[in-house]
């Protein structure tokens, strides 16, 4: 078994990335500003935007944090998007979901500008990315693909099950994994909370990606012997020993299953620093973007 080391990998993409802005600033050009907005104080949103302004921070990335409050209303938010669409200095726009009930994530995705939808979740870009043209991709099916990408592991004709069908992280993955590229041709099953026969499934995985967000809900017996597993689940278990009174779990019971498997990335370690790895990638190209380069058409 060979572990996916996703802070390995994530650190050397980083590297490339600190050596292209300095490039950048040699030339005179100016350097990706991402922009990120956080409404309200969700403890785990708060840790995401946290890494993810830290990474911009030893890239050489101009960041800047907006934090709101949870009280503000869909129309101020709206409006904050809007200026940050106009605004010539910020190449990428994120903003941390969950947003509050009162607000719609659908609307607030369809607000940020294409150009600078970094996350990837804009109708436009999940478009192109259907259509296989060259796009923002989603951060974590993108870090999922840099990671199998890094490790050399060849995906061609294996049958890969993903676990979640969620707009943002199970079917771009799926769609992605069954394109005709070198991190695709798999052949795809996605699975939701009404596949009837989701254990004779994931047994029959060569690649299983487990992104339902129920801790350690793939065990042993639902693995074949040598699959490759990513782990894309995150969730708080509460955890008397830790300091913080919780511990991060994955999706996949790591100890009986890492024995079986031929890779297996760890949480935490594995998909979560991919995901900024690959959030960073993005605002990159969206600065070369606007620096004149043409890279998507
Ligand atoms: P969602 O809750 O949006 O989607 C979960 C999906 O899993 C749904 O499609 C749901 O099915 C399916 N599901 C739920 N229970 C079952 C079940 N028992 N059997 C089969 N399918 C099931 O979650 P996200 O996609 O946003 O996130 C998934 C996990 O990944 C979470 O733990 C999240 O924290 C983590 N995550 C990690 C990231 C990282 O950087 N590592 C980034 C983003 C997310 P249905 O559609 O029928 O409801």
């Amino acid at each position: 078994m060979e572990l996916l080391d996703g802070q390995l990998v994530s650190r050397k993409i980083k590297d490339t990335l600190r050596l292209q802005v300095a490039q950048l600033t040699t030339e005179g050009k100016k350097v990706p500003h991402l922009a990120a907005v956080l409404v309200g104080n969700n403890g785990a949103s708060e840790t995401y935007v946290g890494a993810k302004v830290k990474a911009c921070a030893e890239i050489g990335y101009k960041s800047t944090l907006i934090r709101l409050e949870d009280t503000i209303s869909e129309n101020k938010l709206l409006n904050i998007i809007e200026d940050l669409n106009n605004d010539v200095d910020v190449d990428g726009i994120l903003v941390q979901l969950p947003v509050p009930k009162h607000i719609s994530d659908e609307k607030i995705i369809n607000a940020i500008h294409p150009s600078k939808d970094v996350d990837g979740f804009h109708p436009i870009n999940i478009g192109k990315l259907v259509q296989g043209q060259p796009t923002f991709i989603s951060a974590t099916p993108h870090g999922v693909l840099l990671m199998l990408e890094h490790y050399k592991i060849d995906t061609k004709g294996k049958h890969a099950v993903v676990v979640g069908r969620s707009n943002i992280v199970g079917r771009p993955m799926s769609i992605l994994l069954s394109s005709n590229t070198n991190t695709g041709n798999c052949t795809v099953t996605i699975c939701h909370s009404h596949t009837r026969n989701l254990k004779e499934l994931c047994l029959q995985a060569d690649i299983i990606v487990a992104a339902l967000g129920r801790a350690e809900f793939v065990t042993a017996d639902m693995v074949k012997e040598g699959a490759i597993i990513i782990d894309v689940g995150i969730t708080r278990v509460p955890d008397a020993s830790k300091k913080s009174g919780f511990a991060l779990k994955g999706d996949v019971k790591f100890d009986e299953v890492a024995p079986r498997c031929s890779y297996i990335t760890p949480v935490p370690g594995g998909v979560g620093p991919m995901t900024i790895a690959a959030l960073m990638k993005n605002t990159f190209m969206a600065c070369e973007e606007r620096n004149g380069k043409v890279l998507f058409d």
